[in-house]
């Protein structure tokens, strides 16, 4: 999964670019939720949030790495859920 750091300006340009809806916004600023974040795997070839971010304020969240099968399983899951 990836995450925001605080240098987010709140622009709100991510959140509707994600495909998964685990962009929100948070007390501050905002976040990814990373239950939901499949680094856009199974939808997009690169990360959307990451390609719109006018900041570059959202990295892979070191606590959350997964590998690209992970990412796929959790796409499936996400996707038989909805
Ligand atoms: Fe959403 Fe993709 Fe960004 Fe993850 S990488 S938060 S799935 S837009
Ligand atoms: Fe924050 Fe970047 Fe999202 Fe804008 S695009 S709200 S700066 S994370």
């Amino acid at each position: 999964a990836l995450m925001i750091t605080d240098e987010c300006i709140n622009c709100d340009v991510c959140e509707p670019e994600c495909p998964n809806e685990a962009i929100f916004l948070g007390p501050e600023i905002y976040e990814i939720n990373p239950d939901k974040c499949t680094e856009c795997v199974g939808h997009f070839p690169e990360p959307q949030c990451v390609q719109v971010c006018p900041v570059a304020c959202i990295p892979l969240n070191p606590e959350r790495v997964e590998d690209k099968e992970t990412l796929y399983q959790k796409y499936l899951r996400l996707t038989a859920a909805a």
